[in-house]
């Protein structure tokens, strides 16, 4: 256990600081400073190493966490980050980027602030880099049997190290000109830095993944082709398909989809030339939706040089305490406020656009919209408060409808669930034998922790496919759904 009177001596819930606005809405780098070390020991020193963890349940992973908690506070880097590598490919990317529903279902939680666990996650991972603990794990002997994975986001990238590393030669089909899925093109630098892809990248290359980036699968390779060249094939193809907003005014220039801006301006801020650039400099923004997409909206254009930014959410604006209905250990609705969030602009809730209105140009230039109530559970406009605010850019952020049905999923013949998923069975494997899925494509939009969990869970199944058993963990079923988030 660590320190068995930590949470007593520690009441404090410390984490590092963010980098004042005015300077980090300069750059692209990440928002946080480093924490003092010792100061996140004595953090990690707060783990009162339960009887039943409940905070295992709140991870989709199901991490270890009091385990590494304690080696963490030790400071024995090399047990700890062998502890968390044992439950999760990628903790640098969770450890990040995670919303962390192991903290509110943490037991110190019911009562004091919870233990500072994804901070304590992502320290470990970095200390593990910085004195070379994270090394390749190539299998020591193949098994002969090939795996295409299509997508490399984080459930593809999970399935494709956990495949390769238990002997199957796996090679990674990617649209893009990079491997990374979302993690490269929608989140932007200054919650992950690249840098922190790539190094994990090479890793996955010396183990003998083999990465074919610019292969749009159904177009440059058929799905025919793929399962005639392969054993197995995991689609990792994320929901990419955005859910749209169909108001008067909706043709009107300046209205772009989150993920038409995000990654132009992620490849604007590595340095590279992009054409036509959509930029939100000098211009009145308005973020239709919430969640992270939207809070990523309003953060690179406020490094763009946005004149305001107005993030616009159709549901009333949650608590800062937990309501009573999502008690202890559930992931609680909650006012939160992300970096993005703090960097400036205004957030209204509980209002619903009625109409984009155009310029002579034919460009957008105001939004006009309504307060609502949910009257039995439908947003309901309220009469008499409708009002326009200026708007130059418009960015909707309204979530993913699923895959994209055509193309490879249609040539692979596999059946679609009724909201347009790619249907699957408890050992995620499609509708046609020897295809699985893992990820967004099968879950519909959702985590990081979750398409990694998948993706690890996928290729247990594949695994067990190819050779007839598998001791790769899995850690959820399909059907698992969030205690929490
Ligand atoms: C802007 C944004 C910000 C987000 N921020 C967070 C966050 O902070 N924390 C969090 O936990 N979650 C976040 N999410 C959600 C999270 O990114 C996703 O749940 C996660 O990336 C899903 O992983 P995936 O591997 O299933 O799919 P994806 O990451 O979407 O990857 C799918 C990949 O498949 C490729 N592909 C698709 N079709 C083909 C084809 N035919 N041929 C070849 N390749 C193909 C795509 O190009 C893509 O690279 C965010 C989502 C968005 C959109
Ligand atoms: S992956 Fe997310 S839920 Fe799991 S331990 Fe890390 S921060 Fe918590």
């Amino acid at each position: 256990m660590a320190d068995p009177q930590g949470f007593l001596n520690t009441r404090e819930r410390e984490l590092p600081a963010r980098r004042p606005v005015p300077v980090r809405i300069r750059d692209w780098k990440e928002v946080y400073e480093e924490q003092e070390l010792g100061q996140l020991q004595r953090q990690a020193g707060r783990c009162m190493d339960c009887g039943i963890p409940f905070c295992h349940s709140g991870c989709p992973l199901g991490n270890l966490i009091p385990e590494w908690n304690n080696f963490a506070w030790k400071g024995d880097w090399s047990d700890a980050i062998e502890r968390l590598h044992a439950t999760n490919n990628f903790p640098e990317f969770t450890g990040r980027l995670c919303p962390a529903p192991c903290e509110t279902a943490c037991v110190l939680g019911i009562n004091q602030p919870a233990v500072t666990i994804k901070q304590v996650e992502v320290t470990t991972i970095e200390r593990a880099f910085e004195e070379g603990l994270v090394t390749p794990l190539p299998p020591e002997r193949l098994s002969g049997k090939t795996v295409a994975v299509v997508g490399s986001g984080p459930a593809g990238l999970a399935a494709a190290q956990q495949l390769t590393r238990a002997g199957h030669t796996v090679a990674v089909f990617e649209r893009a000109d990079k491997p990374g899925g979302l993690l490269r093109y929608g989140i932007p630098e200054f919650k992950m830095e690249k840098s922190v892809l790539d190094r994990r990248l090479e890793q996955m290359s010396a183990e003998g993944t083999r990465f074919r980036n610019g292969m749009n699968v159904g177009v440059d390779i058929t799905g025919r082709q793929l399962r005639d060249r392969y054993d197995a094939v995991v689609l990792a193809l994320g929901a990419t398909v955005p859910r749209d907003l169909d108001a008067p005014g909706r043709q009107l220039g300046g209205i772009h989809q989150a993920m038409d801006f995000l990654p132009q301006g992620n490849r604007a801020a590595l340095g590279e030339h992009v054409e036509d650039q959509i930029l939100a400099t000098g211009k009145h923004v308005v973020v239709i939706g919430g969640g992270d997409t939207g809070a990523d909206c309003i953060g690179t254009s406020h490094r763009q040089g946005a004149a305001s930014v107005t993030s616009l959410e159709i549901m009333p604006q949650p608590g800062e305490d937990r309501p009573s209905g999502q008690p202890w250990p559930t992931y609680p609705m909650l006012y939160r406020v992300a970096s993005a969030h703090e960097e400036g602009g205004e957030r209204i809730y509980a209002v619903s656009t009625t109409e984009f209105v155009g310029d002579d140009d034919g460009n957008v230039a105001a939004l006009r919209l309504t307060e609502v109530e949910f009257l039995d559970g439908r947003p309901t406009p309220k009469p008499g408060t409708e009002r326009e605010i200026p708007a130059q850019l418009v960015l909707f952020a309204m979530g993913f409808l699923g895959p994209q049905g055509s193309g490879v999923l249609e040539q692979l013949g596999v059946d679609l669930d009724e909201r347009s998923n790619v249907r699957r069975d408890k050992n995620f494997m499609s509708s046609v034998p020897g295809v699985f899925v893992a990820g967004d494509a099968g879950r519909g939009q959702s985590l990081i922790v979750w398409a990694i969990a998948e993706g690890r869970a996928a290729a247990a199944g594949v695994d067990a496919w190819l050779t007839g058993s598998s001791s790769l963990p899995r850690p959820i079923a399909p059907t698992d759904r969030p205690l929490t988030v």
